[in-house]
């Protein structure tokens, strides 16, 4: 279990000699103690460390590249603070991603604003704040910015978002049969050049680049590769075509990070250096100038970087079916298990050094059944107050939380060199009651 926790741990993670795990210097007992479960712990090291691996590999083989934090994985000022600090750009989805880049003091020329029905008030807020990018994902955002951008008397620097054809989620890739999403403008069947054409034509856009984004969790260069060909490849026919000047180009973002001894995602090197590769080998073969490279890396950058931290509360034995044991969060403040099945490492914080005795379904507190977040796993004899360590836990469960059963959504804490700050406080009872009006 420790050989496996180890790869999976934030970078700063230890274990003492009593079987206490820390991150950043902090017992994870002292900080349930100080404050409270369930508890989402931030490794600033390893926020600051994944950026870096981005930054450096993609700079030590392209000159004019920008890794960007996808934000939705965890839209928190403070972490996207530090991506602005770590020299990354930021892709945000909605209104709300934005005003947190605002609040963080994000710089507004290297954010880019993604989504497939962005409404027309985000638009325009993205437009009047200085939102330096927009992409652009169907026909009625063609029309629907140009309007906004004409009324404001701005020019849209837009990006559109290419649906390649190619599909990839981890160990599954799927090069044909990926025209079936909500997102984006089909290559295949010619809707990628219509939607060319027709910004070319919009006086208030400015079409500056290609976008495509295949998936998420994926451990596969290959389909990097192929989709960065395929828009190369039509980026090419445009430019003769509609005379488009490609200055910038993405693949997107989406690569895959270790929930468990059973995954093995190659390192984000490989992934940096092959994407600033291929582009630049590409572009020599075309004789044409580098575009700006974006990647949009989320979950691999702050995933490995949070530690979801519970308490055992009761426990069923239901004899030769299976024993449940119940913490205090569960599908609210983490729904992959129940939504697709996600499978984590699940550590106890306070006993690390205890050996497996049983098999246990680890539920959450939350009003359905399907609420169970670990399913047959082994685990020592668990009491109440016992702490249920989830690495792995820093993308998509607090992005994707709920007040499901009115309970408050979890305090968050950034860890570093023995020292814990809170960033996000525990909701109270009052924020829960507080929008309903006139009671
Ligand atoms: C979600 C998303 C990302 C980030 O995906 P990860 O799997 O978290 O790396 C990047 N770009 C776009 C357009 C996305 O929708």
């Amino acid at each position: 279990m420790i050989e496996v926790a180890d790869r999976v741990l934030p970078v700063s993670a230890d274990v003492s000699d009593s079987g206490v795990l820390a991150i950043g210097g902090m017992p994870v007992t002292e900080l349930a103690k100080e404050f409270g479960t369930p508890l989402y712990i931030y490794d600033e090291a390893t926020l600051r460390a994944n950026m870096r691996r981005y930054v450096n590999a993609l700079s030590a083989n392209y000159p004019d590249a920008l890794p960007l934090y996808a934000s939705k994985a965890y839209s928190d000022p403070h972490v996207v603070k530090i991506a602005a600090e770590e020299g990354m750009g930021l892709d945000v989805v909605s209104a709300g991603e934005i005003a947190v880049g605002v609040a963080a003091g994000f710089p507004l020329d290297r954010m880019y604003f993604h989504g497939n029905n962005k409404l027309p008030e985000e638009l325009a807020y993205a437009l009047e704040a200085g939102v330096g990018r927009i992409v652009v994902d169907n026909f009625n955002e063609i029309d629907l910015l140009n309007t906004i951008a004409g009324q404001a008397g701005k020019r849209a620097q837009i990006l559109l978002r290419i649906g390649p054809g190619v599909e990839a989620h981890t160990h599954d890739y799927i090069k044909t049969g990926a025209l079936d999403s909500k997102f984006g403008f089909a290559l295949p069947i010619g809707q990628a050049e219509e939607a060319v054409a027709r910004a070319q034509a919009a006086p208030h856009l400015d079409l500056i680049g290609l976008h495509a984004h295949i998936g998420s969790q994926i451990f596969d260069i290959e389909p990097y590769v192929d989709t960065l060909d395929l828009l190369i490849q039509f980026a090419q026919d445009m430019t003769d075509k509609y005379g488009l000047q490609m200055t910038e180009l993405s693949p997107g973002g989406g690569w895959g990070i270790r929930y468990t001894g059973a995954d093995d995602p190659p390192p984000i090197e490989d992934l940096a250096e092959t994407v600033a590769v291929t582009v630049k080998d590409r572009m020599a073969a075309l004789g044409w100038d580098l575009p700006r490279l974006v990647v949009e890396p989320g979950r691999s950058i702050v995933g490995q970087a949070g530690v979801g931290l519970y308490a055992v509360g009761s426990s069923k034995t239901i004899p030769d079916v299976r024993k449940y044991v119940a913490v205090d969060g569960g599908m609210a403040d983490n729904i992959r298990p129940a939504l697709y099945d996600a499978l984590y490492t699940v550590l106890v914080g306070n006993r690390m050094h205890d050996p497996a005795e049983e098999t246990v379904t680890i539920a959450g507190r939350y009003c359905e059944s399907g609420d169970v977040l670990f399913k047959d796993i082994a685990m020592p004899v668990l009491n109440p107050g016992d702490l249920i360590a989830v690495p792995s836990s820093g993308a998509y469960c607090l992005a994707m939380s709920s007040n499901y059963n009115l309970v408050p959504r979890p305090a968050v804490v950034l860890v570093n060199d023995g020292d814990a700050r809170l960033i996000r406080r525990r909701e109270t009872l009052d924020d829960l009651i507080q929008p309903h009006l006139d009671v």
